[in-house]
């Protein structure tokens, strides 16, 4: 069932669901399943599985020349995906990514993905690499996110890349896209960034999930930005319960998002990461506990390999 039928059929409450993260390259799938399991008290419709590109750049130290390299440290998006639906049967959403893949890789992805009854994709550019400054996207791949709707769209609609598929049935994709309520690093500002938003939506995404963020009033005035630029589809927050003192920092450098004050303060007073869990645990409580008020259709956690505060926060909620 796509995300949008989830949301469509639970008119009356918030919806939980969760984002997780493969396991590391030769760690056991029952490292995952422990994570999942005790969340499914919650009854999350869907549960999104991040993908992440297999290689990176290095330098040559003979030669001094950057050269590429695979490794698969995240291995198994597409398998995590048919693994989760067998066990759980709640709808998988794998992330599909620009950064490191040909279009010819893509579609196989997809039909793989479509093979397997998977209704839904949430559709990302990816991050550039250490090494290089900006995002450049493979010779042969998708350069946005909105090109990469428009080949997931194309699908859709019939449109292979590969010659022999042209009567192949085609695929229906729902199409999840990600936004940011405080704009992603490289827009100049918000309104270019949300022009770019409108574009992935009005090409086909059908919903929009956030980037973490600790205020609620910045989803807010995201929210409020987005239905007067034209774009209205539903728009999930995502939330990331704070863990330790480390992602004071961590946080904002890799996700480019703030740490509101109130509770930067509480955490420098805490003595160690067991009470630091605790003040993450209560602020996303809290956090929740409003947007739910609001009614957004969704509240979508960032578990990050960690069941038990995300457990805590949807125990004192669902
Ligand atoms: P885009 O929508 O392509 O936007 C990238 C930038 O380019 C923005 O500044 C935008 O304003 C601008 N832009 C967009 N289109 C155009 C255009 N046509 N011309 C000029 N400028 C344009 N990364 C992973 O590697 N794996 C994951 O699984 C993953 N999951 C994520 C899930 C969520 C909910 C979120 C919020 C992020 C996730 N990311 C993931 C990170 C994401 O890949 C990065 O934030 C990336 O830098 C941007 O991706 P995007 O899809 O928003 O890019």
């Amino acid at each position: 069932m796509k995300v949008t039928e989830h949301i469509k059929a639970s008119t009356e409450s918030t919806l939980f669901s969760l984002e997780i993260i493969p396991p590391k390259k030769g760690d056991s799938i029952d490292s995952l399943f422990a994570h999942i399991d005790p969340l499914m008290e919650f009854k999350p419709p869907f549960i999104d599985v991040t993908y992440h590109r297999e290689e990176f750049v290095y330098k040559n130290r003979e030669n001094g020349l950057l050269e590429k390299k695979t490794i698969r440290k995240r291995p198994g998006t597409v398998g995590i995906c048919a693994a989760i639906k067998n066990r759980y049967n709640v709808d998988p959403v794998p992330h599909i990514i620009c950064g490191g893949f040909t279009k010819e890789e893509t579609e196989n992805a997809l039909i793989d993905l479509n093979f397997l009854g998977i209704d839904n994709v949430l559709v990302l550019r990816g991050d550039s690499i250490a090494e290089e400054k900006t995002f450049r996207p493979e010779p042969d791949g998708n350069a946005y996110a909105i090109d990469l709707v428009d080949q997931v769209m194309g699908m859709n609609e019939a449109k292979y890349l590969d010659e022999e598929l042209q009567n192949a049935v085609p695929t229906s994709f729902c199409i999840g896209v990600a936004g940011y309520p405080e704009k992603h690093f490289e827009a100049p500002n918000l309104k270019s960034d949300l022009k770019y938003l409108k574009q992935k939506v009005d090409r086909g995404a059908e919903y929009i999930v956030t980037q973490m963020f600790f205020e609620n009033s910045k989803y807010f005035e995201f929210v409020e930005k987005c239905r007067a630029a034209g774009i209205n589809v539903p728009i999930i927050p995502g939330l990331k319960p704070i863990t330790t003192k480390s992602h004071m920092t961590a946080l904002p450098s890799i996700f480019h998002i703030d740490i509101p004050d109130d509770l930067y303060n509480e955490i420098e007073k805490c003595k160690d990461n067991k009470a630091v869990k605790e003040v993450g645990i209560e602020w996303g409580i809290q956090q929740s506990k409003e947007l739910m008020e609001k009614g957004v259709p969704v509240l979508h956690y960032y578990s990050m390999g960690k069941s038990d505060s995300v457990y805590r926060i949807a125990k004192a909620l669902f």
